[in-house]
């Protein structure tokens, strides 16, 4: 039995707004879960029906195998972070993370250890006699996640919680998160827009679109074996390039360049003659120059960026474009020719009405 399932999860708002539809999924005991996804795609309303801040309009919500769609936040020992960290600024580090435990009236020497505890798990130890005026914006996050582990839940939920963090410090964090959860091992659900975030911290990635489960896999699954073209673009940077075209004599046009998908796809190919296909690759999955048994596009160069640890080359091709990720030693002249290979174990096709990937 997991420890939590979502069976059939519905959200319709009041206003008849239908945000999330037939969410299924079951998580174990300790995993780090990641809800990925753009905006408005209903990551944080199916955050808040875990927690309990929002009512379930359809389907179950099960803990250890008991019905909690009834149970108030309290009674379902989840505990949550949200993007916007309100700490009592009169109050020290200290009294921050204790607060709950001091409102519930645990003893004065077991709060004392367990906010050294969680203090050192956060490296905040040298910080428990400031005020938050006087810490970082990554530190008061911590203090944050400090108040939320310090008692004793079953599951963590965090909402966006770098959000308000600069770039750099996002990074750090992201990374305390991970070392946070390695050490808890507490069951977690966390919400991002983020694709990086997603990728270096889950254990498994929901990626969502317009209140619908896309794929639920791990990192490698996600970026390896994308169910459909919307997973395969936003897992990965720069997105993977794609190619929109009707299958004609058994192959698709990339401007001059004739793609015969029967390399991909064997026997199959001859279903989708005259149908629309979407054939895609990773800018980080070709080489440079003509390489036998591969697909062999011809294009031109119109633009690269020399990023230090490798070049980005805009190509063009006709009407097509793509981008192509090289070592900044190989970059080539803009407006040249170039040629570039994508072995056939690199190349996704899509069916171009289901958007799914054909196996
Ligand atoms: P995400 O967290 O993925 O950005 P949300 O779960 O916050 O998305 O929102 C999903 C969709 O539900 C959005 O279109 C949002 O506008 C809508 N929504 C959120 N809260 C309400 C509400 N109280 N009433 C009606 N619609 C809502």
């Amino acid at each position: 039995m997991s420890y939590l399932t979502l069976k059939d999860i519905n959200k319709i708002y009041p206003n008849g707004y239908h945000a999330v539809h037939n969410f299924n999924m079951e998580i174990e005991k300790g995993e780090f879960i990641v809800f990925v996804g753009p905006s408005g795609c209903g990551k944080s309303t199916t955050l808040r029906m875990i927690a309990g801040l929002e009512e379930i309009s359809n389907g179950e919500f099960l803990i250890n195998g008991k019905r909690a769609n009834e149970m108030g936040p309290r009674e379902r020992e989840i505990a949550m972070v949200f993007q916007s960290y309100a700490l009592y600024p009169q109050m020290t580090v200290f009294d921050n993370i204790a607060f709950g435990l001091t409102l519930q009236g645990v003893d004065e020497d077991v709060i004392e250890e367990k906010v050294k505890n969680t203090a050192r798990i956060l490296g905040l130890t040298d910080y428990l006699d400031r005020l938050p005026r006087a810490l970082s914006g990554g530190q008061r996050q911590r203090v944050a996640i400090g108040r939320a582990i310090i008692r004793k839940v079953g599951v963590f939920l965090m909402d966006e919680p770098l959000s308000n963090l600069d770039a750099k410090q996002r990074v750090t964090m992201r990374s305390e998160i991970a070392q946070i959860h390695r050490e808890t091992g507490a069951t977690t659900i966390y919400v991002t827009h983020d694709q990086t975030e997603a990728m270096t911290l889950a254990d498994r990635i929901v990626v969502m679109k317009e209140g619908y489960v896309q794929q639920i896999g791990t990192p490698y699954e996600l970026y390896f074996k994308p169910a459909n073209v919307f997973v395969a673009g936003f897992i990965g940077e720069p997105p993977m390039n794609f190619v929109r075209g009707t299958v004609t004599n058994g192959h698709v046009a990339f401007g001059d360049n004739q793609l015969d998908i029967s390399k991909k796809l064997g026997a199959k190919a001859a279903q989708y003659e005259g149908k629309n296909i979407v054939f895609g690759f990773r800018p980080e999955s070709i080489v440079l120059g003509a390489v036998e048994g591969a697909y062999q596009i011809s294009a031109t160069v119109e633009l690269t960026e020399m990023l230090g640890d490798n070049t980005n080359i805009y190509i063009t091709a006709g009407e097509d474009k793509a981008i192509l990720k090289v070592d900044p030693h190989d970059t080539p002249e803009v407006d040249a020719p170039v040629t570039f290979s994508v072995p056939v174990e690199n190349v996704y096709i899509f069916d171009g009405e289901t958007e799914l990937v054909i196996e």
